[in-house]
């Protein structure tokens, strides 16, 4: 198997990593955008089912975010104690604002995106050449423009509709224009609310002009993505 990069996990997440046919003991690495539950909800359960003597790890497990997340682990174990403590391996997090670091074959890059004080996007680049951005959730700024630069695939929120401007998160006027200034080759929209789920936010991206092809995620799809020829 590639190296598998699990990027965030709320709540839900270890059921669907199993109908995916993922196990935790398969990840190559956590990556955690921000602190908030809908993005580390799961991650108790996914520390504890690691703590099974069948789901030995041979590599160290190494959880990369940002500002915080060593203190959000020390009180998870202060809690929990052995319980979160993988079978066979250590379990570090290791914090970043800013920088560059490898899991597995895959090359990863983050920055800090406006949202929460501990949030950052990723922009991951495999072995083929494929790149794939996921911001979590973010407002419209440079930092997130930058990781979505030319990717194959950008992943983003969207939390608002277009009449709501509140601050931090993306609607579809702010994907359309972090889309014209990043240019991916394509979008995949994620993180939808109630308001967000019933609107067709690929022809709202097209009302807005943006022209990138755009599907709207959904729980267990699966993109495979073509290798660049140059
Ligand atoms: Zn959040
Ligand atoms: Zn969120």
């Amino acid at each position: 198997m590639d190296s598998v990069l699990l990027m965030d996990c709320g709540s839900g997440t270890l059921q669907r990593m199993a109908r995916s046919g993922v196990v935790p003991v398969d990840l190559a690495g956590i990556f955690i955008s921000h602190a908030h539950l809908d993005h580390i909800g799961d991650l108790t359960a996914i520390l504890f089912m690691l703590h099974l003597p069948e789901q030995e790890r041979a590599d160290d497990l190494l959880i990369h975010a940002g500002p915080g997340m060593g203190k959000i682990l020390e009180g998870l174990q202060g809690v929990f104690g052995e319980w979160l403590t993988p079978s066979g391996c250590a379990l570090h997090a290791l914090e970043h604002q800013e920088g560059r670091f490898e899991v597995g074959e895959l090359l990863c890059e983050v920055r800090p995106v406006q949202h929460h004080s501990s949030s950052i996007g990723i922009r991951v680049r495999g072995a083929d050449g494929c790149t794939v951005a996921y911001l979590g959730d973010t407002d419209l700024c440079d930092e997130a423009v930058e990781l979505c630069r030319g990717v194959d695939l950008a992943i983003m929120e969207c939390s608002l509709t277009d009449d709501d401007d509140r601050p931090g998160h993306l609607n579809p006027k702010r994907i359309a224009e972090l889309a014209r200034r990043a240019k991916p080759e394509g979008l995949l929209i994620s993180h939808l609310y109630p308001e967000t789920a019933e609107l067709d936010i690929p022809a709202l991206l097209e009302s807005h002009g943006c022209r990138i092809p755009a599907a709207v995620a959904f729980d267990g799809m699966g993109i495979a993505i073509d290798p660049p020829a140059h």
